[in-house]
């Protein structure tokens, strides 16, 4: 079964601060988006395409190297997946699986979870339970206490049949996921849980934590 990836790597890096794409925020002396790329390394895909801010294509180009191909992203995550599929020839019934640039600490076994529950149930979200509890606030009060049990916070990998895909990117609407574009559809979107270490780097203090692991980590590696 023919399996394709989308890196959705066109964001601005606003809430992370430093003046440049997320995707190209050093950790550990290396672009995030290497350290994503590599995760997905142990994984034959027929082909992986990243949607890189526009204007910064030949750079994340450079960054990839061979067989990897950048496109530009568009305004909001969910053009930037559109531009990624458009560039793929994927058949329908073929798996694609979309991940987020800035979750590099993703394993290929929780990608193969994900592709796997895609090729079974048609769609996948990986997802992590909900450890917290949750409170709607309004005004600085709190409104009310949301029951924790069942709640998942959705992250990526997500994967698709491309024939899924294709009409969920269709659609039109406006989602943080893809997979909220399925569930719209009313395809049914299978739960796969994910490691917390699947977090997305977004705020200064994401990117301390990441760098305190990467560098353990390496230094294992070393010893
Ligand atoms: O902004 P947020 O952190 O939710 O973005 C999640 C992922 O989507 C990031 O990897 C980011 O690079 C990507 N993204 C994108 N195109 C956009 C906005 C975000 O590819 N227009």
């Amino acid at each position: 079964m023919p399996r394709f990836l989308i890196i959705a790597a066109a964001g601005s890096g606003t809430r992370l601060g430093g003046g440049q794409p997320k995707a190209l925020v050093p950790l550990c002396g290396r672009p995030l988006i290497a350290w994503t790329l590599q995760a997905f390394s142990p994984i034959a895909f027929s082909d992986v395409v990243i949607a890189a801010p526009p204007g910064r294509v030949e750079e994340f180009a450079a960054l990839a190297g061979s067989g990897v191909r950048v496109v530009a992203g568009g305004d909001r995550r969910t053009d930037s997946v559109r531009r990624g599929f458009e560039a793929l020839a994927a058949g329908d019934s073929d798996l694609v699986c979309v991940h987020d640039a800035a979750r590099p600490f993703v394993t290929a076994d929780e990608a193969n979870a994900v592709l796997d529950a895609a090729e079974r149930v048609g769609a996948a979200v990986g997802a992590t339970p909900v450890v917290d509890t949750i409170k709607r606030g309004a005004a600085g009060r709190v409104v009310s206490t949301i029951e924790r049990d069942g709640l998942y916070a959705a992250a990526t990998p997500q994967a698709f049949r491309a024939g899924i895909l294709r009409r969920a990117l269709a659609s039109a609407r406006e989602a943080t996921d893809e997979a909220a574009l399925c569930e719209a559809l009313g395809v049914s979107v299978a739960i796969v849980p994910l490691s917390r270490l699947s977090f997305k780097i977004t705020t200064p203090e994401d990117l301390e934590i990441a760098q305190a692991l990467l560098s353990r980590r390496l230094h294992e590696e070393r010893s």
